[in-house]
């Protein structure tokens, strides 16, 4: 009888470590509990970023509706937006050198946060010539073409040259 008892009290210790055991490696192993959290988030399937200029005071692209999209440069946040409906996006950036990286990241809660870079492309278009009021005018402002708002006697330059001479750039014409 004493021996009956004893074998079932060693029956249930073994039962008990059995029961603990794998309670125990879960706690401690914390790789566990990441690896069932990530596989649990979705992917956000679209995301793209359009060509972005150094003229460009915004960046675009497409992504998830609803989701947060981030831009930085030199690991800085320039500037943040949301996602449209419409499932297109525009961050409002302060203008970036050509040859920079631009990074934005998109996220949204239950999704895996994704990131996408561009390089700045130079605006060929800003290095071309402007035209300066002449003639008449004394009002010191470059021009798009050569009779904008019916200009006359317009002077031929770089947009460079026309700001080294105290030019600003026409409101109409950008
Ligand atoms: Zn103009």
């Amino acid at each position: 009888m004493k021996k009956k008892l004893q074998s079932i009290i060693l029956a249930c210790i073994m039962a008990f470590t059995m029961a603990i055991a794998p309670v125990n490696s879960l706690l401690t192993d914390n790789s566990n509990v990441t690896v069932v959290e990530a596989a649990k988030k979705k992917t956000i399937k679209t995301f793209t970023i359009n060509s972005l200029y150094n003229t460009y005071s915004k960046v675009t692209g497409k992504g998830l509706k609803n989701a947060t999209v981030k831009a930085y440069a030199k690991g800085k946040l320039i500037g943040s937006s949301t996602v449209r409906s419409n499932g297109t996006y525009s961050i409002s950036i302060p203008k970036q050198p050509s040859g920079r990286t631009v990074t934005v990241k998109i996220s949204k809660s239950g999704y895996t946060t994704r990131s996408k870079s561009v390089t700045v492309k130079k605006d060929k278009t800003s290095s071309t010539y402007v035209y300066c009021n002449g003639g008449n005018s004394k009002s010191k402002i470059y021009h798009k073409t050569a009779h904008a708002h019916n200009m006359e006697g317009a002077i031929k330059m770089t947009k460079s040259q026309a700001k080294a001479k105290g030019y600003r750039a026409c409101k109409t014409c950008w």
